[in-house]
This record gives structure tokens, sequence and C-alpha cells, in this order.
């Protein structure tokens, strides 16, 4: 069987050859060989990636045993160029960390195709034998394998260059994890003259080679909070002579989810997670302070907006009430909701449903996870998807963020693929040939 597809993907790239070799000889531009409006041809392209197979999973192992935290990805730009310079694709460096490759002819529209490179600061519990090198880090986003998909579309669009009339950017993004790297990359220019931007995440809750989105919002928008309760400390058998912050700060963990459950319709999507509780040191002590952290999370900014307001008045007043003083730092970067543009959520469907078949596109709900993407999708019409990675016999289903998380490395080819077909199907941008014609120039 695979025998058979890469057989399969050899007579595509002969076709492909051919086809521009007979054009070549009766004068014609490529153009004339394009169908006008007619989709460009995707149809071996996964078995073309699968011939990739093996040097995906060693660029992905690779990586993998190198995790680098946010904006500090120094070895994993230099092995992303390292491919790229082998591929002959040239780059630029932005945002220190990042790297923007260009690829096609500059003649039409310009597609951007993002992954992300950055990993996590996880210590990694897992027993495979390319487990992260470094203690306290682990790629458990996957990030690994966004990075290793879009070095394999590099590879497959290479292949293709004279095809492509438009411009394709590659956008190799440092700090997805808390650090707004989307943003920088923004801030340097990246999006200037694009006219779309597509990226998709690795899912372990679909299952494998399952491609899951949704028109409007996918993901949530995210903002970190810190606050800090201050009382007055006191020998703990006499409370009365003292203001016990760590009490307050119980009842305003409380309190807060009164936001959720009793301020906010319960189909506007939201919630508060206070994950951090940190007060005193010893048993017989009242402390002077108590600390909180965690996150709040909404579907729409009006949302956020509203809450942000409501929590800071709950904060204060509980700990008022309390007779602490309370104070609440936000973090300085909020993620946007993701929201994917109606007409390119509608071209992404269309061209998963091409490649892997309609079968395997799943209409999904939304989740409280965010994603920096959402800074461009704010910008431009783009798309964000999920490509499943779930095995149960694998053990690939475990959740991303995990210290347990394993992927399906199976899924490498298709997120090349996946990317590259973005790429070419995007209007305008291909003037090959068309689906059907390679082979029927071989006849
Ligand atoms: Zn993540
Ligand atoms: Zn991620």
């Amino acid at each position: 069987m695979a025998r058979e597809r890469r057989a399969r993907a050899r007579g595509g790239l002969r076709g492909r050859a051919g086809l521009r070799g007979l054009a070549a000889l009766c004068g014609l531009a490529a153009a004339a060989a394009a169908g006008a409006g007619a989709p460009p041809p995707t149809a071996g392209l996964v078995a073309e990636a699968e011939g990739l197979a093996e040097w995906l999973v060693g660029v992905r192992r690779e990586l993998h045993q190198h995790p680098e935290l946010k904006y500090e990805e120094v070895q994993t730009a230099r092995l992303i160029r390292r491919e790229l310079d082998r591929l002959g694709i040239p780059y630029e460096v932005v945002a220190g960390t990042g790297t923007v490759a260009k690829l096609g002819r500059g003649e039409g529209p310009t597609v951007g195709l993002r992954a992300d490179i950055d990993a996590l600061p996880i210590h990694e519990l897992t027993d495979v034998p390319f487990r992260s090198k470094v203690d306290g880090k682990m790629h458990a986003c996957g990030h690994d394998a966004h990075t290793t998909m879009l070095l394999g579309a590099a590879a497959l669009l290479k292949e293709r260059e004279a095809s492509l009339r438009g411009t394709v950017k590659l956008v190799f993004q440092p700090a997805e994890e808390g650090g707004a790297g989307a943003l920088k990359m923004i801030e340097h220019g990246v999006l200037e003259g694009m006219d779309r931007m597509f990226g998709f995440h690795i899912w372990p809750k679909l299952p494998s080679g399952k491609i899951g989105g949704r028109a409007g919002t996918l993901m949530a928008s995210a903002s970190f909070f810190e606050v800090e309760i201050r009382g007055v400390g006191a020998h703990a058998a006499m409370p009365h002579q003292g203001i016990d912050p760590l009490l307050a700060g119980a009842a305003v963990t409380t309190a807060l989810q009164a936001l959720v459950a009793r301020e906010t319709s319960p189909l506007d999507s939201a919630v508060v997670s206070v994950t951090k509780f940190q007060s005193g040191s010893t048993y017989n002590v009242i402390p002077e302070s108590a600390e909180l952290a965690g996150t709040l999370r909404t579907l729409t900014m009006e949302s956020m907006t509203r809450l942000r307001r409501r929590f800071e008045e709950v904060v204060r007043g509980v700990g008022t009430a309390h007779g602490c003083s309370a104070e609440v730092k936000w973090s300085t970067h909020m993620a946007l909701p993701t929201v994917n543009h109606p007409d390119a959520f509608k071209f992404t469907k269309d061209v998963a449903g091409r490649l892997f078949g309609a079968e395997n596109y799943e209409e999904i709900e939304p989740t409280l996870a965010a994603e920096d993407f959402s800074y461009y999708t704010a910008e431009i019409p783009s798309t964000f998807t999920f490509l499943g990675t779930g095995n149960r016999t694998l053990e690939t289903d475990i959740g991303v963020h995990n210290p347990y998380f394993k992927l399906d490395e199976t899924v490498l080819p298709k997120g090349a693929a996946y990317h590259t077909a973005l790429a070419m199907s995007h209007p305008g941008l291909w003037d090959g040939p068309a689906e059907g014609a390679a082979s029927a120039a071989e006849l």
C-alpha cells in the first residue's frame, strides 16, 4: 500500500515535469496549462509528503530533544534556518528567534503559513527514547510538530515554486506560550502585503488525521491575573488582634466563581480559574498577606471587558469587607479570541475535504484554550484549525500541556501536505497545471 502511494507520488512528479516540458516545447506560458479557476493538483500531495516521513520524524525528534522557552529559541531557529538553507529557500530573521521564509514569483496574492516554535516549562515524564534532554522544559504543546510540518511544506512548495505566481510566506513564530510572539511578528511587519494567514494546531482530543474546525470563534480570549491581599499578621491564638488575609483570599476565590455562575449568560462561555493560592509559612501565625493567581477566559471581547471590570470590583469589595486591601495585576498581554473569517474558513474546509476526504473533516465546538494566532485573525482574514493526533493505542490522546503528552508522528506528512494545499489553492496564487491535468498529459 505504502509502495503504491509512493509510486503514485512519483507519478505525480513525473506528470508535472512532463507537462512543464510540453508547455515549454509548445512555447506556452505555464498559465495556459492551468484551467482558469480549476483547483491545483493536490490529489497526490499526501502520498508525496509521506515520502518525506523519515526526514520529518528526524527533524521533529531533534527539536523535541532540545526544547527552548519563549524568546530563547536560538537552537530551534538555527535548525529551521539550516533546513531552509538546505532547501535553497531564502528567509529573513524577524524578532530575534523568528524566521520568515519566502517562496514564489511575487506576481500575485500573498499567503502566510504559520508555525509556532517554542516549548513549555514542563518536565517531560514520557518514556519515549527521544524525550527532552533539558530538565524542566518540554515540547508539550506540539510546537515541534508544527515547526516540522511547516518545513515539510517548505520542501513541497519548493518543488512547485515555478507554478507559484504569488508569494507564500512561511512564518516560524517564537513565543506563543504567553509571550505574544504573534504580536511581535506583526510589529515587525510580517502581515504587510499579506492577504490571508493560515495556521493549525495538533489536537490530541480529535482522532488522528482528522481536521477539526468551525466558522467564527474557535478559541478564547485569555487574561492572566495576580491578586495581592494584605492584612495584619497576628498570633494564631489571638486572631482578633490581626486581620486574616488568608480568610479574605478564600472568600475572594469563592466570590469570583459567581462572576460566571450568576452574572454571565449560560450561553456565553467564560471561565475564572484561580490556580495559585499562597499564604503563610507556619501553623501558629496569621500571615500578613495572601497571593492568588489564575486566568480569566471568554469567547468575546465584550465579555472579557465586562468580566475584568467586575473581577476588580469583587476582589476589592470582598477584600475590604474582610478589612484587607486587595490589588489586581493583569499580565501585559491578553490573548484575543481566535475568530475564523467566514470566507477563509469555507476555503480551508473545502481544501481539507479535497485533501483528506470530506469524512475526515469534523465541525467542532469552540474551546476556552487560547492562541496568539488570534492577533493575526484580528488583522486579516485568516483561519485556524485543528489537526487530530489522538490514537488510544499509541497513547497520543493525552492532552497538550501535560508531562505525559505524546505525538502520533504519522500526522507529520499530513500536516505538511495540508499547509501546502492551503497555499497552492488560494485564489490567484497558482498558475501551474490544474487537478487532473498531469495525468492527462501522461496519457
Ligand atoms: Zn500551548
Ligand atoms: Zn500550542
